[in-house]
């Protein structure tokens, strides 16, 4: 990787701002998912063995202006056990108060600041709010992967003040994401499901180019099977996306792989009838909510033979246990093909949790929206902020 790590700066006796997302779901006053704040301990940890005092900063949902409801306190609780050592929560996350606190870390403290988006300014990228936030520290460890993909203040605008570098998890999930589109193993499979076609048109693309299979499921593959003439019923189907449908069809020709059998629903409902049909038989008033099993016994074998394999997108409606079954056999045949496996999406990671093999696929991507517009090639603001490396020579 050409961009410096925590690893490349030396952060003893440093006042260090960690940007992570700390994005977590939060009721009564208590965190109940700490996935997220687990995610960052290795570099927080680091950190702190190292000698650094930090002050870690995040944003938590959608307020546009302070409102307790949306405020990191619970986080800084969780924070504080997990790390097994007090987490100070600052008032605010900018300001002369929070620039006394930060100022008066010693190392080994921690200071948690407030949501940054109780500012506005932090969305619009806004660099007189990047430069307060700079102010309370030496140098900038960014290790929040799931807001790459947005140029906030926080992530892009504050490079323009202190050097930002990449935290361990940033890291990783470079390392993974851009060994699919770089040098992936051979063969290189990639499954893709979800709702709609719509949302992953670039990720389709990116990915016919560079894999040598792409298995197609979940309801974007209605569309594909309705652009290919087969009726689909009351299937959801984007009729806007059917002429794009045709035109991957075309470029993908024998790499795109189309379900052959699909598990029928006579209503969208966990209770709803349920029958294994063949494509072409897809009765009116009926819809597709799964792939089939000769379908899965199809995609299996191709994920047996595979030695890079990503995953964006469930094969099915899998929160509905009728439908769930292509998307954890798929899930199984995954986590047993011995490949480099790569899974992302917020579906689809907790898909893959639901089927038990999370701890048996090699990398799981904590970031939804960026890893999709990661594997779609683009070049994410938060990573493009990240100091290069200098180039040895
Ligand atoms: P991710 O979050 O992993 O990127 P998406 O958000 O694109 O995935 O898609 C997940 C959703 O797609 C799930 O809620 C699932 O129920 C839905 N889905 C999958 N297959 C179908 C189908 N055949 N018809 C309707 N919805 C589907
Ligand atoms: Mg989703």
């Amino acid at each position: 990787m050409n961009k410096m790590t925590v690893r490349d700066v030396d952060v003893r006796g440093r006042r260090v701002l960690v940007r992570v997302d700390f994005n977590v779901p939060i009721a009564d006053g208590k965190v109940t998912d700490d996935t997220r704040i687990r995610a960052t301990l290795p570099t927080l940890q680091y950190l702190l063995d190292q000698g650094a005092a930090l002050i870690v900063m995040s944003h938590l949902g959608r307020p546009k202006k302070p409102d307790p409801a949306f405020s990191l306190r619970p986080v800084a609780e969780r924070l504080s056990e997990l790390l097994g050592r007090p987490v100070q929560m600052a008032p605010d996350c900018v300001g002369p108060e929070v620039e006394a606190m930060a100022a008066a870390l010693q190392p080994g403290q921690v200071l948690l600041l407030e949501n940054l988006r109780f500012h506005p300014e932090e969305e619009k990228n806004d660099p007189e709010f990047a430069s307060r936030l700079a102010r309370l520290g030496d140098l900038c460890v960014n290790d929040a992967f799931g807001a790459a993909h947005r140029a906030h203040a926080s992530v892009e605008a504050i490079a323009r003040f202190i050097p930002v570098v990449a935290g361990f998890l940033m890291e990783k999930e470079i390392r993974y994401l851009s060994q699919a589109l770089t040098n992936p193993g051979r063969p290189f499979v990639a499954i893709l499901g979800g709702a709609k076609i719509s949302d992953k048109i670039g990720v389709i693309e990116s990915l016919l180019a560079r894999a040598d299979r792409v298995l197609i499921g979940g309801g974007m593959a209605n569309t594909f099977l309705k652009a290919m003439g087969y009726r689909v019923g009351d299937s959801l189907v984007e009729d806007e996306a059917l002429e794009t449908a045709r035109r991957l069809l075309q470029e993908g020709g024998e790499r795109l792989m189309l379900p052959v059998d699909v598990v029928i629903a006579d209503a969208f409902a966990p209770d709803a009838r349920a029958r294994v049909v063949p494509v072409d038989q897809v009765p009116d008033g009926w819809r597709i909510l799964d792939i089939g099993p000769q379908t899965v016994a199809r995609y299996a074998e191709e994920i047996r033979r595979a030695a890079f394999i990503v995953w964006n997108g469930p094969m099915g409606v899998f929160e509905f246990p009728r439908f769930a079954e292509g998307t954890f056999a798929i899930a199984r045949a995954v986590a047993e093909s011995g490949a480099v496996s790569i899974v992302g999406g917020g579906d689809s990671v907790a898909a893959v949790h639901a089927a038990g093999v999370a701890d048996r696929i090699t990398h799981i991507s904590t970031g939804g929206g960026a890893s999709l517009e990661f594997l779609e090639g683009r070049t994410l603001p938060g990573i493009a902020a990240l100091a290069d490396r200098p180039s040895s020579s």
